[in-house]
């Protein structure tokens, strides 16, 4: 459910037409609804309802300040991959203790950083940083609290660049392997023990793949038990899907109850990091149609928005519907590429798409656009990068103004032998 919503032929954003915004703001421009944020947060949090919980937004799916506001209002806590997105976490008020950390590279000054904040947890994901965070925990003095992020070996069934739980990915440790880390970690004495981790993949729409994780992860916390290592907390990691086209991912509250289930008769704690699911479809990338194109066998319909802008399809193939911001009256559909400005061919929104009649100077809304859209983006092309914003009922505001050419040289210099 999301409130982009077409009346009277006019695609709104709640009570705002897009329209309207692309008048006052130019394209391309990333909109979200903070209705369906809030939404879609309260969904997924309700869904474990009765449990200990606590849901770690991924703030990579999207870091803007205004979403991470928004999210830590409604209790949320943060996911992050990177000392930046600790910064940005606390840069939006999330208090420390609701900040867990995962991701194989973590640099000292990442690792420093965590521990001196007082971070919730850091997963781990191979013995040797399991040794650096100890002594650094050490040298800092002060007690690293940690979970291992468990390599469960399930096939998250999704695409291969975002399935992060097999062997062969580079993530977490595998079970096995697991078992022997946290032996090692309790002997350690500046970490503590604070619990298990894992994460799959991404854009996941089954439920099976989480059922077997969760089994696969029980069992080792009563092998760890077994060995009187007592784990408090298990963070269940992110990846449930979203609808982009047609898939029917399960529902939060479908997730919900699987894991209430395997965590009955238990007392632990439950971590979650969503990301997808809370923004995916709560953002929209709007963009103008610059030219139309005929070629030999194919119809171009080139736009303002590149895959700079928007890299999910070059990179994963990946499906964003197109629409029109104002409907056309008649005309016949057509099929077409939809194609951005920049010098690779791989820089297309949507492929061979049938859609409606478009001319110059249309604006087009690729929805599904909230997750890893705005976060992926980059200057490629020295491009500047698009404005967002935020409506709620019937007002919106900017909440990152778009680039200026200034901004673009803004961090660079020109050696002293140039000059
Ligand atoms: C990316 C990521 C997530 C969020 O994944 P979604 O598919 O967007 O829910 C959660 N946890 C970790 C460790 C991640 O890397």
């Amino acid at each position: 459910m999301h409130y982009f919503q077409y009346h009277d032929s006019e695609l709104y954003c709640e009570e705002v037409p897009l329209r309207r915004i692309a008048e006052s703001v130019g394209t391309p421009f990333y909109i979200y609804s903070h209705g369906t944020l809030k939404r879609h947060f309260e969904a997924f949090d309700g869904a474990f309802q009765g449990l200990e919980r606590l849901v770690c937004y991924s703030a990579k799916a999207n870091s803007s300040q205004a979403i991470l506001r928004l999210f830590a209002r409604l209790g949320g806590g943060l996911d992050i991959v990177s000392g930046g997105e600790l910064f940005r976490g606390l840069q939006a008020g999330i208090a420390p203790g609701k900040i867990v950390y995962s991701g194989v590279g973590k640099r000292i000054d990442e690792i420093d950083y965590a521990l001196q904040t007082g971070i919730r947890m850091l997963n781990l994901e191979s013995v040797e940083e399991l040794h650096l965070v100890h002594q650094r925990a050490e040298t800092l003095g002060k007690r690293a609290p940690i979970a291992i992020r468990v390599n469960p070996d399930v096939d998250p069934l999704t695409h291969p660049y975002i399935s992060t739980g097999l062997k062969k990915n580079k993530f977490g440790i595998d079970t096995a392997a697991a078992l022997e880390a946290y032996r090692l970690a309790a002997t350690l004495p500046w970490v503590d023990i604070v619990g298990i981790d894992c994460h799959i993949g991404s854009q996941i729409t089954q439920a099976a793949p989480f059922r077997d994780a969760l089994a696969s992860l029980m069992e080792l916390i009563r092998e760890l038990a077994q060995t009187g290592i007592r784990i408090r907390t298990l963070d269940m990691g992110g990846g449930l899907g979203i609808t982009y086209n047609d898939e029917q991912p399960p529902d939060p509250a479908d997730y919900g109850k699987a894991v209430r289930e395997a965590l009955a008769g238990t007392e632990l704690a439950l971590i979650l990091e969503p990301g997808r699911v809370l923004v995916g479809n709560a953002g929209v990338l709007v963009t103008r149609v610059l030219y139309r194109k005929t070629g030999d066998s194919k119809e171009f319909v080139i736009v303002d928005a590149g895959m700079n802008d928007l890299l999910r399809p070059s990179l994963y193939d990946a499906y964003h519907h197109v629409q029109p911001v104002v409907h056309p009256q008649g005309g016949a559909r057509m099929v077409a590429d939809v194609v951005g400005p920049i010098c690779e061919s791989g820089d297309f929104l949507a492929r061979n798409r049938e859609m409606a009649p478009v001319n110059s100077g249309d604006l087009l809304a690729v929805m599904s656009a909230g997750a890893y859209g705005y976060s992926m983006s980059s200057n490629y092309c020295s491009r500047l990068r698009v404005a967002e914003v935020m409506a709620a009922g019937n007002r919106f505001e900017v909440i990152r103004r778009r680039e200026t050419y200034a901004d673009l040289v803004a961090g660079e210099s020109v050696p002293g032998f140039l000059a």
